[in-house]
């Protein structure tokens, strides 16, 4: 079974009724649903199916809010040359290509990822190589895009081959949904590219659900584990998938079982039409708050917000210490407060 691409395959599996506002959705942004994901929905309750929910159009999501935006993190601001967005000085993001394995309806790159688009030309990735070859500063190069794991396996190794042939780049890492929702493109070849023979690579996975979490995605999570390569979790904090303890609870814990350390939560970012996935700050430091005494620390993700306009990423988890100055106190795990000298 291939890929679905259309509302009319999304209806043919009676994920979708024929509706006018979800064809202005769909017109919004590309459909992918992989046959891993499918597999994996709950088809007696596809609504409220954690699942269908980051793959499947909604009307909602031509419901635009005043505040939301179409480059929520100011990425253009922060782009020197096509494909790199150079913010921090030690580390800056490489995005060969927007196309993604699915297309999550939330998606912080929602005005730019899409099959085709915007990927880099031969030329245009040489230029963005040249500059990274002239910036001595830059430690780490972060594979993003779009979805870095959607190149071709030669592409794939060529870059990052060329980027170990770049002395100061001493660490290559790879933000990615493929091995969570299309596992069968890991074969041996793409793992291969993985090894850079100087630098090290570390694969971040972004994870939502517990139930994401099928045999083929946990056989490909232990065959890059195997291989020796790292494994980070990044999760979006969405409402109505797992805005709640419980599925974080055994979201991070599934994580750790896969070899995967849970790195961020982030807070969902102001991108037009993903209203409906949004919870508050409020609502997501006291999630943070329920977990502390229940997870480990290894378990345990930095919930992070991106400052919108180009600001970085900060944490935004509770604040553990009292504001009186003067008198410091500390709240424990477990609703207790007690003195400490300051
Ligand atoms: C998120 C991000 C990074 C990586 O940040 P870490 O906190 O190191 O994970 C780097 N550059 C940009 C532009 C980013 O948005
Ligand atoms: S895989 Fe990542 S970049 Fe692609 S649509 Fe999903 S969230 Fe966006």
């Amino acid at each position: 079974m291939p890929t679905l691409r259309s509302l009319d395959a999304l209806e043919r599996e009676g994920l979708v009724t024929p509706d006018p506002l979800l064809a202005a959705a769909a017109e919004t942004m590309a459909i992918a649903l992989t046959p891993e994901m499918l597999a994996l929905i709950d088809r007696r309750d596809v609504a409220n199916d954690p699942i269908a929910r980051q793959f499947v159009p909604s009307a909602a999501e031509t419901v635009i809010a005043p505040e939301e935006r179409d480059d929520p993190i100011g990425d253009e601001a922060r782009s020197p040359v096509k494909g790199i967005v150079h913010r921090y000085p030690d580390r800056l993001l490489l995005k060969p290509l927007h196309a993604c394995p699915v297309y999550c309806r939330f998606c912080f790159r929602r005005e730019k990822v899409g099959p085709g688009g915007e990927a880099l030309s031969d030329a245009e990735l040489e230029a963005a190589l040249a500059y990274i070859r002239a910036h001595p500063e830059v430690w780490e190069v972060i594979l993003t895009g779009g979805d870095p794991l959607m190149l071709a396996p030669r592409r794939l190794a060529a870059l990052i081959a060329a980027l170990d042939a770049i002395p100061h780049v001493a660490v290559i890492r790879l933000h990615s949904r493929v091995p969570i929702v299309e596992p069968s493109r890991l074969g041996d070849e793409v793992v291969a590219a993985l090894k850079p023979r100087r630098a090290t690579l570390w694969l971040g996975v972004h994870c939502n659900h517990a139930r994401e979490l099928g045999a083929p995605t946990k056989d490909a999570l232990r065959r890059l584990a195997d291989a020796g390569i790292p494994l980070l979790g990044q999760t979006v904090l969405l409402a109505g998938i797992n805005d709640d303890v419980e599925t974080l609870d055994t979201l991070m814990r599934a994580l750790v079982a896969a070899r995967v350390k849970p790195y961020y939560l982030h807070h969902p970012d102001l991108v037009r039409g993903t209203g409906h996935f949004r919870v508050s700050i409020a609502r997501g430091q006291a999630l943070m708050k329920a977990l502390r005494g229940r997870l480990s620390g290894l378990a345990t993700p930095t919930y992070v917000l991106d400052v919108p306009g180009g600001y970085g990423k900060v944490p935004v988890g509770p604040n553990y210490l009292g504001d009186d100055p003067d008198a410091l106190t500390v709240g424990d795990a477990f609703g207790g407060r007690h003195p400490y000298p300051g």
